[in-house]
């Protein structure tokens, strides 16, 4: 690869394995439990390049280069959802008696997996302000090992000033976990800013097309080894079709994710200025209190935002939400389609200020018009309700 190349040609470009594939553009699926090998030696040996199928096939290795390639990472290990990778990753660097600090706007599944799995085994958690930058050094313990991280936040937005919590937090030998699920790694590099494990889940964006569950965790050097071995020893396999899907969905990215942005925005202003609103949650606005920090880090916006309502009277939200044409009303996002959930905020650290309901919005790639008519349609049934 040449230094200078531009993350869309590395998209197109990285793990591929067209030679070894009679001409073929695209990686095949391969599904298989057993590869024979051709002597003992061989075999004893551990010389081949694939041993057996859940440590690794030409599918799913040619998924773990191009994201490597885009991480810049020096290793990368796929786990069968974001959560998966998510628990994958603080395994990785955590032991009985160690100490963990996680963002306050962490995806909820995450704070189940450290109150309850963490704490079975023994580590401690404890939830930041995401806002709380440089500042994070002061809640540090000499056993907190793992400082988790994502940007903007689940279902609340708040960006975080990575370099400076990786700064602090190696300063006190801690590793920098992120889910930068939001971002992609086109829109955002964890490993350039600091961050040790980089984490994604590849439901999203880079399948794109809600129809394959995955995730990953890209690692840099001095956590590779670590991240390799918790991989295996965890005996974690994504199937050659899924992997499949997501390099599908991978080659694509660079031209969704541009719609995606400038579809999220035209409908984030659109209701930063209906009266129903009390504010809109997205890092890109200008109004934005984490507007600074993106400009500073982010090369660009996907097309998820928060919109806190002003205070309604029962039904209101269901008048809105209920009978919308195009916005669908399900979990996960970053596929083609629009989407419409509430977001239920729970805090310890930080308590988040909304008087009313809290909606997440994902802009698809439908017409921008035609999204602006539905959710038109959808407040004038809202305000009906008294
Ligand atoms: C959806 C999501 C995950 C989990 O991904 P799954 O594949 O559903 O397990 C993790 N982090 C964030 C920010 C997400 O939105």
């Amino acid at each position: 690869m040449t230094e200078s190349r531009k993350p869309s040609t590395t998209v197109v470009h990285s793990g591929r394995m067209t030679r070894a594939h009679f001409g073929t553009v695209n990686t095949p699926v391969y599904r298989t439990s057993t590869i024979l090998q051709p002597d003992l030696a061989t075999l004893e040996g551990h010389s081949a390049p694939y041993v057996y199928g859940r440590r690794g096939t030409p599918t799913s290795r040619s998924l773990e280069e191009a994201i490597n390639a885009l991480e810049d990472g020096a290793h990368t290990a796929l786990a069968p959802s974001g959560l998966g990778a998510i628990a994958l990753a603080l395994l990785s660097v955590c032991s009985a008696g160690d100490h963990v600090l996680v963002s306050d706007s962490a995806y909820w599944p995450t704070r189940g997996f450290c109150d309850r799995m963490l704490t079975r085994y023994g580590i401690e958690t404890d939830y930041y302000d995401p806002t709380i930058g440089a500042g994070i050094a002061a809640l540090i313990k000499p056993n907190t090992r793992a400082v988790f991280c994502e940007a903007p936040g689940s279902l609340t937005f708040e960006m975080q000033d990575i370099p400076a919590i990786a700064a602090a937090a190696h300063a006190r030998g801690a590793s920098v976990l992120m889910d930068n699920t939001w971002a992609t790694p086109l829109l955002f590099q964890p490993l350039a800013h600091g961050v040790d494990l980089s984490i994604q889940a590849v439901t999203k964006y880079i399948g794109g097309h809600a129809d394959v569950m995955m995730g990953y965790v890209c690692a840099n050097e001095g956590h590779k080894a670590r991240l390799e071995q918790t991989h295996g020893d965890m005996g974690l396999y994504c199937s050659g079709d899924d992997c499949f899907l997501a390099l599908r969905g991978l080659r694509t990215l660079p031209v969704r994710l541009p719609r995606h942005q400038e579809t999220g925005l035209t409908l984030a202003r659109w209701f930063a200025a209906r009266p129903e609103v009390e504010r809109v949650l997205h890092p890109a606005l200008e109004t934005d209190p984490g507007h600074a920090l993106w400009k500073r880090d982010f090369k660009g916006a996907c097309g998820l935002f928060g919109v806190v309502l002003k205070p309604q009277p029962e039904g209101a939200l269901a008048a809105l939400m209920d009978h919308l044409d195009y916005f669908g009303m399900g979990y996960s996002w970053g596929g083609f389609e629009s989407l419409i959930v509430p977001a239920h905020i729970h805090r310890t650290a930080r308590p988040f200020d909304a008087q009313g309901p809290v909606i997440r919005i994902h802009a698809g790639l439908e017409d921008p018009d035609d999204l602006i008519a539905d959710l038109e349609a959808g407040f004038a049934r809202m305000s009906k309700v008294k």
